[in-house]
């Protein structure tokens, strides 16, 4: 549906025996290893859609809302179209600090130690459960704004949305995982089934 720069793709292994040399790491460590990969990935990966999808796109939206004239005055002079933008603001601008946060934990539990695997998985999952719902949604409102024109590929604005799509589908974590994540660290292990 989007990222077409891609290929996405299943790979099946069966019966395939690896010499012991190519071990990595620890011997059945590797679900955690490979858990860690995730956080990082979905830090990147928030921060993409909150930086090259929301970011870019709304900034453009603004532009266009000045100087397109619509029953004698710019868009950006009706109320319905600045409410819009003041949401949109506001939720990138805390999509970016949820982001921040997330990738400033990263580096100091690598740098210095601090933080638990506990406390890094929520500021990443709430990041990665903020990001791209966000920027659909800011993506969404500036299509709008672009009236027709937006609608069109031309644009380049549906491109976008069905880029982000793929981060609120599943690419890197479907959203009700990480708030099945986020509840478990929330509420303690023990009171999650
Ligand atoms: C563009 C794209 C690229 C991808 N790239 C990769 C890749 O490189 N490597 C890789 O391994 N995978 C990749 N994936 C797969 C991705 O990790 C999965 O799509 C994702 O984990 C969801 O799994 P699923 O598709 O099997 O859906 P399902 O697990 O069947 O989920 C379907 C729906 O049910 C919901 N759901 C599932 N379990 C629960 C639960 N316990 N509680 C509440 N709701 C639940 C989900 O939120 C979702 O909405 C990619 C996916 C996409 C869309």
């Amino acid at each position: 549906m989007g990222r077409e720069g891609i290929s996405t793709g299943t790979i099946n292994i069966k019966n395939v025996e690896i010499p012991g040399h190519y071990l990595i790491g620890e011997w059945n460590r590797g679900f955690y290893y490979a858990m860690e990969g995730f956080n990082c990935a979905r830090t990147l990966v928030a921060a993409a859609c909150i930086g090259a999808a929301a970011e870019k796109v709304l900034e453009s939206g603004i532009e266009h809302i000045k100087k397109r004239k619509a029953f004698g005055m710019p868009l950006a002079g009706f109320e319905g179209i600045q409410f819009q933008l003041a949401e949109d603001h506001t939720r990138l601008e805390s999509a970016r600090l949820l982001v921040y946060k997330a990738a400033w934990m990263f580096d100091e539990m690598y740098k210095k130690g601090r933080f638990s695997h506990a406390e890094i998985n929520k500021a990443v999952a709430s990041a990665k459960l903020v990001a791209p719902t966000t920027a659909f949604d800011i993506i969404k409102d500036v299509l709008t704004w672009y009236g027709a024109y937006g609608y069109t590929k031309e644009a380049g604005l549906e491109r976008g949305l069905r880029g982000v799509a793929s981060y609120i589908i599943g690419a890197e974590g479907a959203q009700n995982i990480m708030r099945v994540i986020i509840a478990r660290e929330v509420l303690g292990k023990e009171e999650v089934s």
